[in-house]
Parts: C-alpha cells; structure tokens; sequence
C-alpha cells in the first residue's frame, strides 16, 4: 500500500488541508517485478544460443573445413536453434495458458505408451552420468487426458531433473495407480506420476515459490545452469487443467521428488 498526500487549498489558493490517497500498489510492483525479470531473463537466456549460432555460421563461410567438421558445426548450430525454440515456445505457452486459450484434446490414454515414446527423444538428453529407471505397473487403468499436453509436463519435470543433477546419478520416474494423495487433494481416481533425482536440491524458502512464472532459485549452483523459470509454472497450469495437482518434496544437496497426478479415464469417458 501506498500513501500520497497532497495539500489542498480553496478558490482563493489558502491551504485548507491535506488530501490523503491510499493506493494499493503491490499489484503494480508486481507486474514491474515480473516485466523487468522477464527482460533480463528473456535477453539473457536469447543471447546465449544466437552469440553461439552466430559464431559457428561466420567460422563456416570464413573458412574451408572438411565434411566432418561442417557437419559438427551445423549439428552445433542445430542444437542450438533448438534451444532458442524451446524458449520462444515456453514463452507463448504461458501466454496462452494465462488468456485462458488452452483447450485440452482429451482422451482415455495410456500413460505408459507416452512414457516409452518419450524415452527415444530423452536417451539423447541424458548423459552418460545420469541413469533413467522407470517403474509402471503391469496393469495401469488409462488417464483421461490431452497426450501431447501430458508430454510436455513430463518433458519439462525430466529435463529439470537432468539439469539440476549436474553431477548425475538415478532419475526416477514412478507411476502408482494406489498411491497415498495429499490430504487436500481432490476426490476420485487418480493416478500419480512421481520424477525423483539426486541433484542440488531445492531450499525450503524456495520451494514455494519455484511455481512462479520466471522465479529460478539463484544461488552458486543454479546461476551456471540456463532456464526461463516458465517449465514449472506451465506444468503446473497443465496438470491443474485436467484436474489434477502437482508437488515437489525436496532436501537441499540431496535431490528432489516433482509428483503429479492425472484423473483415471472411467467407463464413462471410455464409452
Ligand atoms: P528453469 O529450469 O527454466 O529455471 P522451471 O520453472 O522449470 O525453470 O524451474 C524453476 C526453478 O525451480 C529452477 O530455476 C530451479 O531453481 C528449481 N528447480 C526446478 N526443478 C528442479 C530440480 N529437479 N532440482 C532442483 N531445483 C529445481
């Protein structure tokens, strides 16, 4: 809250008194907060891939180079025009997700059907530090949900978990149809996906706040590691979308747990 004053005075120009105006502005200040985060995130995060694009494209017209290192190059080049879409399309999902524009293409869908078609395109993600167990049941009922929509929570949560272990070790991804939800969570059918790893943690200051559009822990480990702080946040609005909830459970140095669940498809949607 703001408090302006300002003295008032007749017709005749003599002081009267004092108006005084109290506005809120903590609305304001945080939609300053956010445009100003997001310019230096966004030209921060833009100028990383194209500096990098732009040095590879000149060294090829500069000079002559065999098949193989051209090819390294332009697969360099590729990678990062890549990254700069990835952002660019964070950047008009949120958009779109905050003007209400997103409409779920609904279906009974299989869960694990999305996971192994994601496991090709995430094999080129993950390093040679980093192992990938994933843990579905034999029998798993089909979610009620939009596929590519479900994909992207889970290309999102995967990538973080590669990213904030920078030191490698297990990532986990477990789908439980029985699991024990949070007190607060809504009725029903569920299923859980839960995305563990043992990175960098987040600190319990934090974790609240990792939900917001642009927010990014900054500390010594993060500052090395590139993001928009939008993957969360578009996760979050996805899930919630389809009914569901989304959490995370951390210990600082030790790892992290992203949990979400999706409604099971019944009878009735199944036809
Ligand atoms: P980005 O990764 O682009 O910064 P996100 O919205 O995906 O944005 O995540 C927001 C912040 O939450 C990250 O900047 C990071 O500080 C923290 N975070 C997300 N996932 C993890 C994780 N698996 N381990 C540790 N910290 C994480």
């Amino acid at each position: 809250v703001m408090l302006l004053s300002a003295p008032t005075r007749d017709s005749f120009g003599s002081l009267t008194g004092r108006l005084w105006i109290v506005s809120d502005v903590t609305r304001e200040r945080e939609a300053d907060r956010l445009k100003s985060e997001f310019l230096s995130i966004v030209s921060h995060e833009l100028r990383t891939p194209l500096t990098s694009i732009m040095g590879y494209t000149e060294l090829l017209l500069a000079r002559d180079f065999t098949p193989g290192e051209q090819r390294e190059f332009v697969k360099t080049v590729y990678n990062e025009a890549n990254h700069l879409y990835q952002i660019v399309e964070d950047l008009l999902g949120v958009t779109r997700l905050e003007a209400g524009n997103v409409r779920l293409d609904r279906w009974a869908v299989s869960l694990r059907q999305i996971i192994s078609d994601l496991t090709a395109h995430l094999s080129n993600q993950i390093s040679g530090k980093h192992t990938m167990l994933i843990d579905i049941p034999p029998y798993l009922p089909p979610v009620y949900a939009d596929r590519d929509k479900v994909r992207q929570v889970l290309v999102n949560l995967i990538t973080n978990a590669v990213k904030y272990s920078p030191n490698g070790g297990e990532i986990r991804l477990t789908v439980t149809e029985h699991a024990d939800l949070p007190p607060d969570h809504p009725k029903g059918q569920f299923v859980l996906v839960a995305i563990s790893d043992q990175g960098i943690g987040i600190a319990p200051e934090d974790l609240p706040r990792i939900w917001e559009r642009f927010y990014r822990v900054d500390n010594g480990n993060t500052r090395r590691i590139g993001g928009t702080g939008l993957g969360l946040s578009i996760a979050k609005a996805l899930v919630e979308l389809h009914g569901g909830r989304i959490w995370a459970e951390s210990k600082l140095n030790r790892g992290s747990t992203f949990s979400f669940t999706l409604p099971v498809a019944t009878d009735l949607v199944r036809r």
